[in-house]
């Protein structure tokens, strides 16, 4: 319950919440914003005081009234299954920390086959070093993952949806196999972050956000969170603290800084990605639009149950075209501009190709992928361009 809810009696809306939540007013000198702390030493007022670690903050790493203010505003974003939120200096970084919470030499974890890249990469290098064994699944499994438990399974990665191929797995059905046999599930939820799906609610211990995405909201942060309910935050605050996993505090203010304007940013990115997804879903030159807020998607009944919005990033398989054709597309484009990361104001477009890393599932599209991100532009401009694009692409086939 966040302090409005305490002093009012009144429960408030998720939009209200993240704008009143982590304020104290009275602490801040009347200035509606923390102040950014940039602080290593705490100074107490008596050696007793010092010795105990006595006082609301001790030392710079263990938080400051600007961390203060952020995890309190995420707790109210995360609902009332959390129990407390990390924050970590990257999305990577609150990943690599949350298996090392929860995770240790002899165990087995189960890692849905669409998750972010960089995940793999952590499962598959450090977590088999340090003697951890990574199954891949389809994400598409539903309850069918209970036949990939082993005795020694402890914990269960999904996204939704999974990064590039936007595929919608049943996070309640894959919950419900997993804590049956005593496993956590852990949600990468940086697609819809937690105003438009509340992981925690559906049965999920630990959700992450890359907050270098939509919670900064301006591609100038890189930032993390790890939400977690009562069973898994003791085992991972206590990672955190062991770990010294802290960020800056300058990301950290703007990291609450993107909070506040979170639900119309999203509102707007939803509307736009949504809009061109169909858009895009007519032209002659598509065969697939990838996007779980589309009817005609697979993981459209899931989304539609599980979710209450969506995002501004999706997947689009162009028909058989030579390569040329496609870099003629991207290298006209002049709104969509070209890089990794996405989230921000503006809009973005790549070329991608799952088919290197899979491996419980074929990545066999049909025709060369794009990822796009539908940034806050007018849309009929961003059509506009990519019409362009499209001409190009067509003259070079
Ligand atoms: C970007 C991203 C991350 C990693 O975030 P960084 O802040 O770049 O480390 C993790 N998961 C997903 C799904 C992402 O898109």
């Amino acid at each position: 319950m966040s302090k409005s809810d305490e002093s009012t009696g009144r429960s408030l809306g998720v939009q209200t919440r993240l704008v009143t939540s982590g304020r104290d007013t009275v602490a801040q000198k009347g200035f509606v914003n923390p102040p950014v702390v940039h602080g290593s030493t705490v100074l107490y007022p008596t050696a007793e005081d010092l010795l105990a670690h006595r006082g609301e903050y001790t030392y710079g790493r263990t938080g400051t009234p600007t961390t203060r203010a952020l995890q309190d505003a995420l707790m109210a974003l995360e609902g009332s299954q959390c129990a407390g939120v990390g924050i970590a200096p990257s999305g990577v970084s609150a990943i690599s920390t949350t298996l090392l919470a929860v995770l240790k030499s002899g165990d087995h974890i189960l890692v849905c086959d669409n998750a972010y890249r960089p995940t793999r990469n952590f499962c598959n290098d450090m977590l088999k070093r340090y003697g951890v064994e990574t199954t891949y699944f389809d994400p598409m499994i539903g309850n069918g993952i209970a036949e990939f438990f082993q005795p020694n399974t402890r914990a269960v990665i999904v996204e939704a949806p999974g990064s590039q191929s936007f595929e919608m797995p049943d996070i309640p059905a894959i919950a419900a196999v997993a804590h049956e046999r005593g496993a956590l599930v852990i949600d990468d939820n940086t697609w819809a972050t937690a105003l438009y799906h509340r992981s925690l609610d559906q049965g999920v211990d630990i959700s992450i956000q890359a907050a270098t995405k939509y919670i900064g909201g301006h591609s100038d942060i890189m930032f993390g969170t790890i939400a977690a309910n009562e069973k898994a935050w003791p085992q991972l605050s206590q990672a955190i603290r062991l770990l010294g996993v802290c960020a800056g505090p300058d990301d950290v203010f703007l990291a609450l800084r993107g909070l506040r304007t979170l639900s119309v940013r999203l509102a707007h990115h939803q509307r736009s990605a949504l809009e061109m997804a169909k858009w895009l879903a007519e032209r002659p030159e598509v065969l697939r639009v990838l996007h779980p807020g589309l009817e005609t998607d697979p993981g459209h009944a899931i989304w539609k149950r599980d979710f209450t919005g969506s995002s501004g990033l999706f997947g689009v398989v162009l028909k058989p075209a030579p390569e040329k054709a496609v870099h003629a597309l991207l290298n006209t484009l002049t709104l969509f501009g070209m890089g990794y990361s996405w989230g921000g104001f503006e809009s973005l477009v790549i070329p991608f190709d799952c088919s290197g890393y899979r491996t419980a599932t074929k990545w066999a599209p049909g025709g060369p992928a794009l990822r796009f991100h539908i940034g806050l532009e007018s849309i009929d401009d961003l059509k506009t361009d990519l019409a362009a694009g499209f001409a190009a692409f067509n003259a070079a086939c």
